[in-house]
């Protein structure tokens, strides 16, 4: 589905995919859970475009369900890969950042394991960057539901991909719920910069885009969030 103008969302049971065509650009933002690539591949086919016109990836954080088909999606296309620092460690080795409670977190660590990326072919970005799509993309660090989380923002479009620093449920926007949430604090943090961007779709890494919320929206969830 179109979100914005040229930039398309597709859930990938479970956790959403977003994909940005500006030809000769083809920029996809995270790529779901493992054995996604397929699905994201036959989407990019219902849009006209093959596997090798896929030029970069973004990514949010390093959880299983946002960077599962990296790496098949990397080798299938040749992308160049985008992430924060810490992020690109953890998709080195193939491992999620720590944030769920401990028995979840040892299972996770344990048997949980998705394709790694080399880090030579990840490209490193840092908060208060621009990248060059959608207008100037701007590189947001909002870390607390995971501590390497970004969230990317297109002024020009008013996108903005928040991965999981915000979720929608039956049209709401919410903060990831706590008990899977690295620091809670930076948690409160992020959103309320994000927040303070008035972006007229919020593009959420689970749940529906937002596209329908009004400024009185954004405002009241501002006022509803404890200070930090
Ligand atoms: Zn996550």
């Amino acid at each position: 589905m179109e979100i914005a103008s040229n930039v398309h969302w597709l859930d990938a049971g479970g956790s959403n995919v977003y994909v940005a065509v500006e030809p000769p650009n083809i920029v996809l933002v995270d790529t779901g859970m493992p054995r996604k690539q397929s699905a994201i591949f036959d989407f990019l086919h219902t849009l006209g475009h093959a596997p090798t016109e896929l030029t970069h990836i973004l990514v949010t954080h390093a959880d299983m369900d946002h960077v599962g088909s990296l790496a098949a999606l990397q080798a299938a296309s040749g992308a160049q890969v985008w992430a924060g620092a810490d992020a690109a460690q953890l998709i080195s080795r193939g491992q999620s950042p720590k944030h769920m409670p401990p028995v979840v977190q040892w299972i996770i660590d344990t048997f949980m394991k998705y394709g790694a990326v080399a880090q030579d072919k990840i490209s490193i970005f840092q908060d208060g960057d621009t990248l060059p799509f959608l207008g100037g993309l701007q590189v947001l660090a909002t870390p607390g539901h995971t501590l390497d989380h970004f969230s990317f923002f297109s002024p020009a479009t008013g996108v903005l991909f928040v991965g999981d620093a915000l979720n929608t449920r039956d049209g709401r926007i919410n903060l990831t719920p706590p008990r899977i949430t690295a620091d809670k604090t930076a948690a409160r943090r992020s959103a309320i910069r994000l927040l303070h961007l008035s972006p007229t779709v919020i593009a959420c890494g689970h749940g529906t885009p937002s596209t329908r919320h009004t400024p009185d929206d954004l405002t009241n969830l501002l006022h509803s969030l404890p200070e930090t």
